[in-house]
């Protein structure tokens, strides 16, 4: 997968180094590039923003640094890539999502700061490229950065090779529309805490059983919104007596 970043921090971002990431980057499953924008700015102050039409506070992105940054990106490759744009305003970021953008081949990510990007950018882009205004939460964060950071470390270790027990995505929370249950290691006591019994047992039918109660009840009780978007189908006898 080929990923370009267009920030005005490009430090920001030097944490993609580190960890599954870095090592995703470093042996080609990523390509990525992180690029400032103000590259692409022609006067003295290397200017990104200006005040807003209309009036209020704080400051708008400029739309030509970003025209000509996505021009340099997205130059008419085919299939364009996919942009994404980091936005409190965006959709909510989901695995859902994750699973979606693991599958492209090239995605460009836009990071506001501010109060954002002028809306033309995106509107002009979208003639081109899908488009994606994406939200991590109902916060304000100070810029896209963070985003960035937190989707792309979704989206790698969803990619093929990165994860060292492709397994494990299969069981984790929002896999199955449930939160796991919860996870125990050595030692079997621990500060007069036990693990489990049923996970001591060896009985990996009742363990599964467990498990799933657990990731069913946690569910319940944090999250009542996936409890009730659960298809009633995906729901054995078991669990509806649970
Ligand atoms: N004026 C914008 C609004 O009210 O929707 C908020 C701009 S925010 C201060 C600056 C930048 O931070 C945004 O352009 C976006 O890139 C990023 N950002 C802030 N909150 C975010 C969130 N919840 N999810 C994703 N990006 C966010």
């Amino acid at each position: 997968m080929r990923v370009d970043i267009v920030s005005i921090f490009p430090e920001y971002l030097a944490p993609l180094d580190l960890s599954l990431v870095g090592k995703a980057r470093a042996n080609g499953t990523l390509r990525m590039a992180v690029h400032d924008l103000r590259s692409w700015t022609h006067d003295v102050h290397r200017t990104v923003d200006d005040t807003p039409y209309g009036g209020g506070p704080g400051m708008v992105m400029r739309p030509e640094p970003w025209g000509e940054a996505l021009d340099a990106l997205a130059p008419g490759e085919l299939p364009p890539p996919r942009l994404l744009v980091p936005s409190p305003a965006g959709v909510p970021f989901t695995q859902a999502l994750a699973y979606e953008l693991a599958a492209e081949p090239h995605l460009v990510f836009a990071c506001g700061r501010y109060e954002g990007i002028d809306q033309r950018v995106l509107d002009h882009a979208a003639a081109r490229m899908p488009v994606t205004e994406v939200s991590l939460g109902d916060y304000v964060l100070f810029g896209g950065e963070v985003a960035v950071l937190v989707i792309l470390e979704a989206v790698t270790r969803l990619l093929p090779g990165v994860l060292g027990n492709a397994g494990s995505l299969a069981e984790e929370s929002h896999a199955h529309g449930l939160l796991e249950a919860p996870m125990y290691t050595k030692p079997a006591t621990w500060r007069g805490l036990e693990v489990p019994e049923v996970l001591r047992s060896g009985d990996h039918g009742r363990i599964a059983r467990w498990r799933r109660d657990e990731a069913l009840a946690r569910t319940g009780l944090r999250r009542p919104d996936m409890l009730a978007a659960l298809d009633p189908a995906s729901l054995d006898k078991r669990d509806v007596a649970a």
